[in-house]
């Protein structure tokens, strides 16, 4: 079989990690079976659907990697096809007009409440051998209804919920078109599932209800359904449902906040899928290792520190060329010149170990960019203690005529403890003082390397003389 599996999402809002988990996982089983992902933008409902969702949703997915083989298809632009197979439905029987006002089946409903019935359509104008229908009333379009099997079940075996029964009594005939003859929402997902040959759709639990009607309509249509796997919810570090209401960020705002994609990507991978006790594996791994079977069967939950970690193994890991360019627009957005300075890649170097975070690298290449600082008297008095001056200068003298390299510098440093008998930190702190203004840099040695010889022996003078 060729596998192909599709994201199907609605641009109606705000779409956050949860959201992109459903992208991630039918792209990594489509990947793993060298099958096709297709992207489907369901965008039937006009009023809350935006360019801006849609931007945000490709956005993301090419940040991450997520590849597409088809689309994005838009559904506004198939709808003619949906029209076509409305029209087909009706001829042959499948389907038929409902001319059921709002108002009668408010009513209908109400009754049904009353005595303690599900509220459902009651089949009033669907056509059945033997039975005369209501006389069609005047001016009135009618909606499109299905007609839902009537006895019997619709059973399915989920990939992650295992199998599930739903007694077609449970459905009553569902609206496939509106008086305006545009189509809903679950008729479109099943045609374009059989159109777009889906094997497999791997979505949000949100949709198991869904699940028994779409298969319906998709036998009725002479269609086999696919395999379904229906995702447990994403809930947020509180365990409510993820939401920008109770904080959730976006891809964007990660985007934003310094992460590197292949970070994200594996944390998403692990929030509701697991390859034994693998926490750090590579997008490689993870599409080899992808499986249904392991996918969760409980709500996953939302952990920013557990992806700060991630991020920060991913940040230790990278190539540095790599992440230099990754990290240059933030630099450059904090008003850097990374041209007027030591060579970017080495600072990047030197931060990234200690780094969480893009910004966190780039908020710590300030002290090779930012201009060299302009200490007054009283400033080098205050920090810079009067007893330490003497192998202030000794040092600068020795730096001077040293190697640039760390070793040279390290065995500097460590001759001029001994002939002073002093402890590093009293030495180190008002170097990087008299260096940067500030106390707080990464070791002094490779500080010094990267700031470059003549930079660090003018900023130090200024301060002995
Ligand atoms: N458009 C639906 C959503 O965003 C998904 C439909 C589906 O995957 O079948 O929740």
């Amino acid at each position: 079989m060729h596998i192909r599996t599709r994201f199907a999402p609605s641009p109606t809002g705000f779409i956050h990690l949860g959201n992109l988990r459903s992208a991630l996982y039918p792209w990594a089983f489509a990947r793993h079976n060298k099958g096709d992902f297709i992207l489907r933008i369901e965008d039937t409902d006009l009023e809350r659907s935006s360019q801006e969702a849609v931007d945000v949703i490709i956005e993301g997915m090419a940040w991450l990697g997520l590849d597409l083989d088809e689309g994005p298809i838009y559904q506004m632009q198939r709808i003619d096809r949906y029209r076509e197979v409305v029209k087909q439905m009706l001829d042959s029987g499948l389907a038929y007009p409902c001319y059921m006002s709002e108002e009668e089946l408010n009513k209908l409903r109400d009754q049904q409440m009353a005595s303690k019935e599900k509220p459902r359509y009651n089949g009033l104008w669907r056509p059945e051998p033997g039975k005369t229908l209501p006389p069609v009333p005047e001016g009135v379009s009618p909606v499109i209804r299905f007609k839902n099997p009537i006895g019997g079940s619709v059973i399915w075996n989920d990939a992650v919920k295992g199998q599930i029964e739903i007694s077609n009594d449970e459905l009553d005939d569902l609206v496939i078109a509106r008086p305006d003859g545009t189509p809903t929402y679950n008729f479109c997902v099943v045609i374009d599932d059989m159109d777009m040959n889906i094997t497999h759709v791997i979505r949000g639990d949100d949709h198991v209800n869904n699940t028994p009607r779409q298969i319906n309509i998709m036998r009725a249509l002479g269609g086999s359904p696919p395999v379904y796997a229906h995702l447990p919810t994403v809930l947020n570090d509180a365990g409510e449902k993820m939401s920008k209401r109770n904080g959730a960020m976006s891809v964007r705002d990660y985007q934003r906040a310094g992460y590197l994609p292949d970070a994200i990507l594996n944390y998403l991978a692990r929030l509701g899928w697991s390859h034994g006790d693998a926490e750090v594996f590579t997008k490689e791994q993870f599409v080899n290792w992808f499986d249904l079977e392991s996918l969760g069967r409980s709500p996953a939950q939302h952990n920013p520190e557990k992806l700060l970690w991630l991020n920060h193994q991913y940040i230790q890991n990278s190539d540095p060329v790599k992440l230099a360019a990754a990290t240059k627009p933030f630099a450059h957005e904090m008003g850097m010149d990374t041209e007027a300075g030591p060579d970017f890649v080495q600072v990047v170097s030197l931060l990234k170990d200690r780094a969480n975070t893009l910004i966190e690298i780039a908020e710590g290449a300030k002290l090779f960019y930012l201009p060299a600082p302009n200490l007054t008297a009283d400033q080098i008095k205050e920090n810079i203690a009067e007893a330490v001056m003497p192998a202030l200068k000794d040092l600068v003298e020795a730096i001077s005529t040293a190697e640039p390299t760390k070793e040279a510098y390290a065995a500097v440093f460590k001759q001029i403890l001994a002939k002073y008998q002093i402890k590093m930190p009293a030495l180190a702190m008002p170097v990087r003082y008299a260096l940067f203004a500030t106390t707080q840099t990464p070791a002094i040695d490779s500080v010094l390397v990267v700031l470059g010889k003549d930079e660090a022996v003018k900023r130090l003078s200024k301060v002995v003389q």
